[in-house]
């Protein structure tokens, strides 16, 4: 038991997830590696979400409710952090969820399905009948009804090959990583520089409050919205963070 008064209590809460969703067979061994990142970059933003994240994911919600075919993408280390908060977001903005794995075993898959179903998951696409273009084999395969005919994919944790390899297909894709110079975050159409445990309640607070929006309303959020300059402004915070933290930076 983790004692609430221990000051890290939140973040190792969030590091028992993970091992628990390795026991339960949902996370990978690499998924540990890839938590222990966000957790270094969670750091350097002070563990709480920017003012550049929450435009980020105003704009995400605006984008997902614009959507025609919308996807949330799902891996392991979302399945263990946020099931029940992803299952929400899916239903608020209609947008299916699809389990896409970086170390694919089609017995993970269905454990991550069962998973989320147990929990209440309606909308989802299982097939795995499509191919990514330009990766290799088992990276790149997407059910042909859901990441493969998107428009919208909304990936958490994402890897920078596939995330490429998706705005490639023309796709708009939402990356929320907390590396803000990831590959990932780097080439995605919107980047949240944001822990996914805090940014997938704020999408969907925001998706309420946004879904009886006029069409036009929510075009013109998407279109005041500038990617770059919010990545710049995200790696901007954590300089201001250090240099008002660690007096490693002259004023
Ligand atoms: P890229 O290929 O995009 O450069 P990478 O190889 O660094 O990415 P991984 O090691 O697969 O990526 O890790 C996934 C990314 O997810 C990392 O950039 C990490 O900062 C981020 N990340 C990990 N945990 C969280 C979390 N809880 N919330 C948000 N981002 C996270």
């Amino acid at each position: 038991m983790i004692p609430e008064s221990h000051p890290r209590y939140e973040s190792l809460l969030t590091r028992e997830l993970i091992v628990e969703g390795i026991r339960n067979g949902i996370t990978s061994m690499q998924g540990l590696i890839a938590q222990g990142r966000g957790e270094a970059f969670d750091y350097l933003i002070g563990e709480k979400t920017s003012t550049c994240a929450l435009q980020a994911e105003r704009v995400t919600a605006a984008m997902l409710l614009l959507a025609k075919r919308p996807v949330i993408s799902v891996n392991g280390n979302v399945a263990a952090l946020v099931p029940g908060e992803i299952i929400r977001l899916s239903d608020i903005v209609n947008a299916p969820l699809e389990v896409n794995l970086f170390y694919r075993t089609e017995e993970r898959i269905n454990r991550i399905i069962e998973c989320l179903r147990s929990l209440g998951a309606k909308k989802m696409y299982t097939k795995s009948d499509g191919l990514i273009p330009g990766l290799e084999h088992e990276r790149a395969k997407v059910d042909t009804d859901g990441i493969f005919n998107a428009d919208v994919v909304l990936v958490p944790l994402e890897d920078g090959d596939r995330c490429k390899a998706l705005v490639e297909m023309g796709k708009s894709v939402i990356a929320i990583d907390l590396n803000p110079l990831s590959r990932t975050a780097q080439c995605a159409g919107i980047t949240i520089v944001d822990n996914i445990t805090r940014a997938i309640p704020n999408i969907s607070k925001f998706a309420e409050e946004l879904k009886d929006s006029e069409k036009d309303e929510l075009l013109r959020i998407i279109r005041e919205f500038d990617n770059k300059k919010n990545l710049n402004n995200s790696i901007k915070e954590i300089i201001t963070y250090l240099s008002n933290h660690g007096n490693l930076m002259p004023p």
